[in-house]
Order: structure tokens, then sequence, then C-alpha cells
């Protein structure tokens, strides 16, 4: 088989391969769960028109059911795993059936979150189709859906069979999807890979041409740094804090815009920033450490600042982050580039000076 495999130390270890075609999943599940069994494809309606096809290709000796699933992020709700399950049992489905979630983060969350509940829990394989969900999301067995009252409310860790990644997928992935995921990668650079932040830089007009190559290697670093953190702490106890960089800032902006006309990654980047002028502060980063970022950022066209905010309605929402604690926000600092730390002492003054610094 081509590709890299990368595993996941984990409560139950799972293996993660890049670089691999959609094609020959089949030939692997076929030695994972053995021929003939149900598969259950998860998926939406643009992406099954796309890779359906090529997926299905490979899977003649299995049972294969598809599940489409309309586009939006209102789609990773209770309702919707409701109708799953009786989708699902109209199609025979039980214990033994392996769900493929194919697609991006919406659908991994979904899909996975479905697999944990059908019948006390299923088999899946995470299949990424979006550059956020293959260094991201598909990674670290984090399954949820959202509640009314907030976010990724209703969720599990629960890992997969595997993680099976195409990358030819990312040659139709929207730019704005894309950017999504080049967020990520510059928050893994910062928190942990210098030499993933030079390549970046060094390779941006070609990021921009959407060179295939680059992806490839852009997204194997970039996954590794995130099977690296997950490994080393698998339910977010310690450093896989640090993957927080930039959330608690951008979280609090995509609320405050009800999720409208701010994407995950535009809200990361600006939340980046405000974090990084929080540690400039505090003398972990250098003036020149934050031009970098904020460079860089711009360079994709990524936003690094926003207008007409109130800062105060952002701390607000800062204070629902999930994971503060005990009243108190907990932020992911990023120290100098490639290291991060977490302090559980930033005070609401030095976080309101950090939001004026990103709003204009
Ligand atoms: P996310 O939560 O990561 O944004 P989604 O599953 O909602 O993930 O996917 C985001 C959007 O991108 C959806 O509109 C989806 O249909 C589309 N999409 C995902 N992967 C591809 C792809 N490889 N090519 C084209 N469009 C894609
Ligand atoms: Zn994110």
């Amino acid at each position: 088989m081509q590709g890299q495999r990368i595993d996941v130390a984990s409560e139950k270890p799972y293996p993660v391969f890049l670089g691999v075609t959609l094609e020959n999943l089949g030939e692997y599940l076929a030695t994972r769960i053995g021929m003939g069994e149900h598969l259950l494809v998860v998926t939406h309606p643009n992406i099954a028109e796309l890779y359906l096809d090529s997926l299905k290709k490979g899977l003649p000796s299995f049972r294969v059911d598809t599940l489409i699933v309309p586009q939006g992020e209102e789609e990773k709700s209770l309702e919707r795993i409701s109708e799953l399950t009786s989708a699902a049992i109209a199609y025979g489905a039980d214990r033994k059936t392996v769900v493929l979630a194919l697609g991006g983060g919406v659908i991994g969350d979904l899909a996975g979150f479905f697999a944990s509940m059908f019948m006390r829990g299923m088999r899946y394989v995470q299949i990424p189709t979006t550059l956020l969900a293959m260094v991201d999301s598909s990674i670290g067995g984090k399954v949820a859906v959202n509640h009314p009252a907030g976010k990724n409310l209703l969720g599990d860790f629960y890992p997969p069979l595997a993680v099976w990644t195409d990358f030819s997928t990312l040659e139709t992935l929207p730019w704005e999807e894309m950017l999504n995921g080049l967020a990520e990668t510059v928050k893994h650079a910062v928190i942990a890979d210098e030499e993933l932040l030079s390549f970046v830089e060094r390779h941006a007009q070609d990021i921009k041409a959407r060179k295939p190559e680059l992806y490839k290697e852009l997204a194997s670093r970039s996954s590794a740094v995130k099977v690296k953190l997950v490994s080393e702490d698998e339910t977010e106890q310690g450093k896989r804090m640090f993957l927080n960089f930039g959330h608690s800032f951008g979280h609090a902006l995509e609320a405050e815009m009800a999720y409208q006309g701010i994407t995950h990654g535009q809200g990361v980047s600006i939340g980046m920033v405000a974090a990084t002028h929080l540690a400039q502060e505090r003398g972990l980063m250098s003036n020149a450490e934050v031009q970098r970022l904020i460079n860089l950022l711009k360079s994709f066209g990524l936003p690094v600042s926003i207008k007409g905010k109130n800062p105060q309605t952002l701390i607000d929402l800062m204070g629902a982050d999930k994971k503060n604690y005990q009243g108190q926000k907990v932020l992911v600092l990023p120290k100098g580039i490639g290291q991060a730390i977490v302090v559980r002492d930033a005070k609401d003054e030095e976080i309101m000076r950090a939001w004026k610094k990103v709003i204009k």
C-alpha cells in the first residue's frame, strides 16, 4: 500500500493513513473487519457526487449503503442522529456495521457520534475530505453534536478504527474551506513545530497556487503535530490543551456573530493574534515573532483584526468557554514559535487589552 502510516497512541490505538486513495480502502478493510460486512457511508450530497463512486469502486466485496446528510453545521443535532438511526435500521444495520464518515468536520463529528451511540457503539472510519478534517478534526477521537445551549455540548471520546486520508480530494475543496485548515496548520506550527511555520512561510505562494504536492507535505506535517499532542494526552488533561490556542478568543467572536459572516478559520486567525499579543505583554513573545505570525496569516488572506466589536461582550462570552475551570478563564499562550503554555491566571484587564489590539 502506498502512503504513510502514523499510529495514534490511545486507550484504543488506531492508525492514521496519509496519502492513500479512496479506491484502496476496501483492501485495507478486508484485513481489519473481513469481507462481506455491512458498511454505512455517511456523507454530504456534493461530496457523494464527487467521491462516492471512487470509494464504492474499492468496496465490491462489502454490502454498502449510503446516508446523505444535508450541508451545514445545524445538521450536527440529536434530531439528525434520530433520523440516521431510523435510516440505519431500515438498511438492516447492526452492531457489526462499520460507518464510513466521508467529509469534513461536520460529517466526522456527526457520523462518529452516531457510531458511538447506535446499539451502544459500532466501529467507524474517518475519511476526511477537507484540509481542516485531515489535519485536525478526524484525529483525536472527539465526536459530538450541538445542542441549542451550545456547540458540541453532547459528545464523547470515541476513537475510530482508522483515519483514511486521500489528499486528492483537496483538489475540489473551495478556497474558503482550505483557509479553515490553513489556520489550524498555522496553529499547530506556532504551538509545536517551528519548522512547519518556516515551511508554510517558504511555500506561501505555492500554497495559494494550490500545488497538490505541497498540500501532501503540509497536511502530513500538520497532522503529525495533532497525532503527537493527542497521543500524549488523549483526554485533554495537559498538552492536548495547546490545541486550543486561538480558540478561546476565536470561539467568542464566532458566538458573538452567531456563526454568521465569520468562518472558524477566520475566528481562529484573529484569536491567535489576540492571544499572541497577550503573550507578548507577558514577555513570552518578541515583537518580531508577533509580526511573523501576523504577516503569514495576512499573506493567505486570513483576517488579523475585526471592526466594531465590543470587547466586554467578547470577554463575557469567553466566560462561557467549556475549557474554563472553576470560574477562571483558561488560555493557551505561545511561548516563542514552537512552544506553548496554558495559563489559568489571566486577568480580564489583560484580556481586554489583547482584544483591543485586534479590534479596529
Ligand atoms: P467542516 O465542518 O469541516 O466545514 P463539512 O463536512 O461541513 O465540514 O464540509 C465543509 C464544506 O465543504 C461542505 O459544504 C462540504 O460539502 C464541502 N466539501 C467537503 N469536502 C469537499 C471536497 N473535497 N471537495 C469539495 N467540497 C467539499
Ligand atoms: Zn479549530
